[in-house]
């Protein structure tokens, strides 16, 4: 009997009923898999839902306006992963005439699959036997073989592929992978592992000698980097001037107020020459800057000092020519924004009433 038996039983048993695991089609199995990348099943499942429904295949996703699926991924954050899916449906359409792969080889190549996501839809899709190695998998692996390599160390990620795939099913790689993550997502959790309930408790080295709490072991991260975003919210009474944010980096293509950005804060004057720069406001007079908000806005990798001015202008004052835009309030729901910008408006919009 494979020593593993145990583990399929209990996920046979215990699995969650997800929609991805219905199906074999490697489009809605990569969909999946895009929107769950950091990102907990609670709180993808509804954007999925929105998603399949929207766009039945990749050839209409590929051919979705970019402003449309920007608008329908807010919320979810880490941005890139739709520009990115929106690239990978372009060149699937391209390279495979409309058709989804679903062998490893051909996944490796798409660009926005990693060996993980490679893994994972040519396993689920077609039984390939590819072992996937996500945060589950790291937990329960280090924890079942007592292993205190670094996970997030060079020879740490080699080190787990290649058991993550010596302990594979081969016959069943599907079910395999499956059964890995669920258990590490709804049993050997990284703070209160139930290992009472567990399938694979009594061949668990970490849990029979006691130190599967300290598992897995990480290196530390870097400390996140701190940077401070002054927006210049221009306040014409009926609309605004919003930009999109172009270039690498965070917020990509998504819609704010034009922004100055600084390495530590700035004062009033420094900051008055730089909304100069911009070229935003058309008048000569002075401007009067509104202090109106400000916040700490974390990342996964950068710590955002944001400080949103408020100027009330008149509407011919104001520049609407590219790279502005001019963005009705009552219509602001139309534009994708990012989330610290969306935590503005709400808090905007909640004064605007109460005065
Ligand atoms: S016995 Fe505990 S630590 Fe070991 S795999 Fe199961 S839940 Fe994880």
């Amino acid at each position: 009997m494979n020593a593993l038996a145990p583990l399929y039983q209990w996920y046979n048993q215990y699995k969650r009923e997800l929609p991805w695991r219905q199906t074999n089609d490697p489009y809605l199995i990569w969909l999946s898999e895009v929107i769950l990348q950091q990102t907990r099943v609670e709180q993808g499942l509804p954007y999925y839902l929105k998603f399949s429904a929207a766009f039945k295949n990749i050839e209409q996703l590929a051919r979705a306006p970019e402003e449309k699926v920007m608008k329908m991924w807010q919320g979810l954050g880490y941005y890139s992963r739709a520009t990115n899916m929106m690239q990978t449906a372009k060149l699937v359409v391209e390279m495979h005439q409309g058709k989804f792969p679903s062998d490893y080889a051909s996944l490796i190549q798409l660009k926005g699959i990693g060996p993980y996501t490679a893994a994972a839809i040519s396993s689920f899709a077609s039984n390939e036997a590819h072992a996937v190695v996500d945060g589950n998998v790291y937990r329960v692996l280090s924890r079942l073989f007592n292993i205190k390599e670094p996970i997030n160390s060079h020879n740490g990620k080699k080190l787990f592929a290649r058991i993550a795939n010596e302990v594979l099913n081969k016959k069943n790689p599907a079910t395999h992978n499956q059964a890995m993550m669920e258990l590490g997502a709804l049993i050997c959790k990284p703070q209160k592992p139930d290992c009472e309930n567990c399938p694979l408790r009594l061949q668990c080295i970490s849990y029979q000698e006691g130190n599967h709490l300290q598992l897995p072991i990480k290196n530390p991260k870097k400390k996140p980097v701190m940077r401070y975003l002054n927006f210049i919210v221009a306040d014409a009474v009926n609309f605004t001037i919003l930009q999109k944010r172009s270039g690498k980096g965070i917020w990509h293509n998504l819609y704010e107020p034009p922004s100055i950005e600084s390495t530590s804060i700035i004062d009033n004057k420094i900051l008055m020459a730089e909304i100069n720069k911009l070229a935003l406001f058309k008048t000569k007079k002075p401007i009067r800057l509104n202090k109106v908000y400000e916040c700490k806005h974390q990342l996964t990798h950068q710590t955002i000092y944001a400080v949103f001015w408020v100027v009330a202008c008149k509407a011919s004052s104001l520049q609407t020519k590219p790279p502005y835009v001019k963005a009705g309030w009552k219509d602001i729901s139309k534009f994708a924004v990012h989330r610290l910008f969306d935590k503005f408006l709400k808090y905007y919009n909640l004064q605007q009433q109460l005065t």
